[in-house]
């Protein structure tokens, strides 16, 4: 009996040392920077920068596989850290972006076509008829993309329209991609004045269902200053880079659909 035993204690041994051995001998040498870097990032691992996991972003940054800016959630510090880590120079004066819902038609402004009471997900709802909400570009309000926010930025407001916070959004762009509507989009953060609608639609169809939505008319773009404004398949938009924050169009549109200083709540 004694035999077998010392037999079995022996061979454990042998594969414990082969195997203590064999960990050493292949051990795959972890990159000092990647760690370092690894350190610097929020570990959201919200995927914001193409990448997997922030591991994954990393070593390709590491091996310059991407820029050091690529994480929209650390933003410019962690950027500058990275930059510091790997030796390179990086331009701070880089520009930041967050989320902003393109839409003011709540229910308190925009027409419904029927009485949804199916799943509550923006999703779901985009099934029948491609939505409940007479405007066929409008938010759904049925707040998926507050679900999808892992930074805890956005709050569905009484009208249906969320509210994001922008100083908790971090620009990962999740909200952006899973909104049915694509009504999500990213804005600069330098500029001030933006036009919250997303309604392709001829002024007269905006009118019908609508009482906050662009209708195409042009007036934000004449009193332009600076003709930051261009009316594109009858929606205005706002060039970032040529506004001045000057607020004439504004004031003057006649829809109210042109919102300042990042005021994303309603009414
Ligand atoms: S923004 Fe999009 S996902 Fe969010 S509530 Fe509106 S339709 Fe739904
Ligand atoms: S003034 Fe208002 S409604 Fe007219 S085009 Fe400009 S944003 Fe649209």
């Amino acid at each position: 009996m004694i035999g077998p035993v010392l037999g079995l204690g022996a061979l454990g041994l042998f594969f414990g040392f082969a195997l203590a051995f064999a960990s050493q001998k292949f051990a795959a040498e972890t990159d000092p920077k990647v760690e370092a870097i690894t350190e610097s990032l929020p570990g959201a691992n919200c995927g914001a920068c193409g990448y997997p996991g922030c591991s994954a972003f990393a070593e390709a940054v590491a091996k310059g596989e991407t820029s050091v800016d690529g994480c929209t959630p650390g933003g410019k510090t962690t950027a500058q850290e990275i930059a510091e880590i790997l030796g390179v120079s990086h331009d701070e004066s880089e520009e930041s972006y967050v989320a902003e819902v393109a839409c003011l038609g709540g229910r308190d402004h925009c027409k419904e076509q029927f009485d949804y009471d199916g799943v509550q997900d923006c999703r779901a709802a985009m099934m029948y008829s491609n939505g409940f909400k007479a405007c066929e570009y409008g938010c759904l309000g049925l707040g998926t993309c507050e679900e999808v926010c892992p930074f805890d930025a956005i709050e569905m407001q009484d009208n249906g329209i969320p509210y994001i916070d922008p100083e908790k959004c971090k620009g990962c762009n999740k909200c952006v991609n899973i909104c049915p509507k694509q009504v999500i989009r990213m804005i600069n953060t330098k500029t001030e004045h933006h036009v919250r609608c997303n309604s392709l639609d001829k002024g007269k169809v905006v009118k019908k269902v609508c009482e906050v939505g662009c209708i195409g008319c042009g007036i934000c773009a004449k009193l332009c200053p600076v003709d930051a404004i261009t009316i594109e398949n009858n929606l205005a938009s706002i060039d970032s880079h040529e506004c001045i924050n000057c607020g004439k169009c504004k004031e003057k549109c006649p829809q109210d659909c042109i919102t300042s200083d990042l005021e994303y709540t309603t009414n």
